[in-house]
């Protein structure tokens, strides 16, 4: 039997009505913000993602799908040369929503000189070569927003503000989730705070895993992140991004936190958080759902004003988060949220004998054409096996149409619930249906 790849997931039934509940509050939400939707291509140069998300990062180095055409492959080995191949691998799939839509943003020339910041949301799958475990698929789900051209820290306040209020849109206990902010500093003062943090990996390499040795030429900033438990008591010690911010960077910082304390938003200070992306400077921040151990982070994001001259285009500020569907879905769970609702319900029309199938057919286009959600039945069941689609269609209302009814223009509508049935003339069908529908 054909079997789905792991890590990956088949979205129907309530799974399915829960994503796009999560895409209706975004759409209604970011639009409120100003934010219109976009959709990238799912596929992108290699170099989209390498230049921005940065070629040290382990989204990268581990995790990022490269796409090979079976023309390219049958070419490389006819010619015999690995080396071929590895020139040639051009394209990936995309493992993060951000570096997409900047690459765009710089080639359509979103934000022209002096114009209006953009702002746009998207609501995608991403990919990532990731050992599948519970929350983490090779294969997930992102909601996200990205606002381009902006650089005052209100913007900043304002996208997670923004943020705090979807978490709480889609049902979310607020008590239940921890933000946890900090600023990266920029390219004036994170290039001599790196290199503080690499000396002082440096200076305990004999007692830090191979990871974090490796890390400290690489990525010095992500052995925050380590796993290993000795790394990070170390690490507790190693010199804090806080404590090393330009003035500018200082400033900025503090008036995102004052006007998140202006709007009330209740927040961590974590000099430690660092995201996995090289592209983020200044303010980042990320969200987590502790009121279970195993959930983990459910969104994050930061600025990251350098990305639009890494993809090739001008200086140009932005700032964004994304969300991951399927750890929502886990920590709606845990708080016993049903984000689906409930199974939609329909009027179902039901036959009693094969002939009478054209009458069922009209009748429940007229329905339809009310915009009354309508099954039919057109399997010659019995009606009591009419009756059990009925309800496993969820059907408030089922519409019997016999010999006699049809004969004399009539149908019966019966309620499903209190099994009481009324004739109705055929012609008033999809009023009558509508008004006992409520
Ligand atoms: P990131 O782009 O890594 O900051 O991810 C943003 C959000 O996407 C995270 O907070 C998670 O909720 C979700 N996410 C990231 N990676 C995965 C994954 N492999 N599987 C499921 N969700 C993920």
């Amino acid at each position: 039997m054909a079997q789905r790849i792991q890590g990956t997931e088949d979205l129907y039934g309530g799974y399915m009505r829960s994503w796009q509940r999560m895409c209706d509050i975004a759409r209604e939400l970011f639009g409120a913000y100003g934010f219109d939707a976009i959709e990238t291509p799912a596929i992108e140069q290699v170099a989209t993602f390498t230049h921005g998300i940065g070629e040290s990062t382990d989204v990268v180095r581990k995790e990022m799908f490269r796409v090979f055409s079976g023309a390219l492959l049958e070419d490389v080995f006819a010619r015999g040369s690995e080396e071929g191949l590895k020139a040639k691998q051009r394209m990936a799939m995309r493992p993060e929503g951000t570096a997409g839509v900047v690459r765009a943003a710089v080639e359509h020339n979103f934000v022209p000189q002096g114009a209006a910041p953009a702002k746009v949301w998207y609501s995608e799958a991403m990919f990532r070569g990731e050992r599948p475990q519970r929350g983490r698929l090779r294969q997930f789900h992102q909601v996200g927003v990205e606002w381009l051209g902006a650089e005052d820290p209100a913007a900043d306040a304002e996208t997670i503000i923004m943020l705090m209020e979807f978490y709480k849109r889609l049902g979310l206990p607020q008590e239940s989730l921890t933000l946890r902010i900090n600023s990266m500093g920029d390219g004036e003062c994170r290039p001599a705070y790196r290199e503080k943090v690499r000396q002082f990996i440096l200076d305990h390499a004999d007692e830090m895993c191979e990871d974090c040795r490796e890390r400290a030429d690489l990525n010095p900033l992500r052995a925050f992140d380590c796993k290993v438990d000795r790394d990070r008591e170390i690490m507790r010690d190693a010199p804090l991004v806080t404590d090393n911010l330009c003035d500018d960077c200082r400033d900025h910082y503090a008036q995102v936190k004052k006007y998140l304390d202006e709007a009330g938003i209740k927040y961590i200070e974590d000099p430690t958080l660092v995201r996995g992306l090289d592209y983020y400077m200044r303010t980042v921040f990320e969200v987590e759902y502790t009121a279970n151990a195993g959930i983990g982070a459910i969104g994050g994001g930061g600025r990251y004003d350098g990305l639009a001259e890494l993809e090739g285009g001008k200086h140009t500020p932005g700032i964004g988060f994304a969300v991951g569907f399927e750890r929502i879905m886990l920590a709606l769970e845990d708080a016993g949220v049903n984000l689906a609702g409930e199974d939609p319900s329909c009027v179902y029309v039901a036959n009693t004998e094969p002939e009478l199938r054209e009458a069922a057919f009209r009748a429940t286009l007229a329905l339809r054409s009310a915009g009354i959600r309508a099954e039919a039945d057109y399997q010659g069941r019995s009606l009591k096996s009419q009756f059990k689609q009925a309800d496993k269609h969820n059907a408030r209302l089922c519409v019997v149409l016999g010999p006699d009814e049809v004969a004399a223009g009539v149908a019966t509508v019966r309620d499903m619930g209190t099994h009481e049935q009324v004739q109705v003339p055929m012609a008033d069908l999809a009023a009558k249906v509508s008004e006992l529908l409520g």
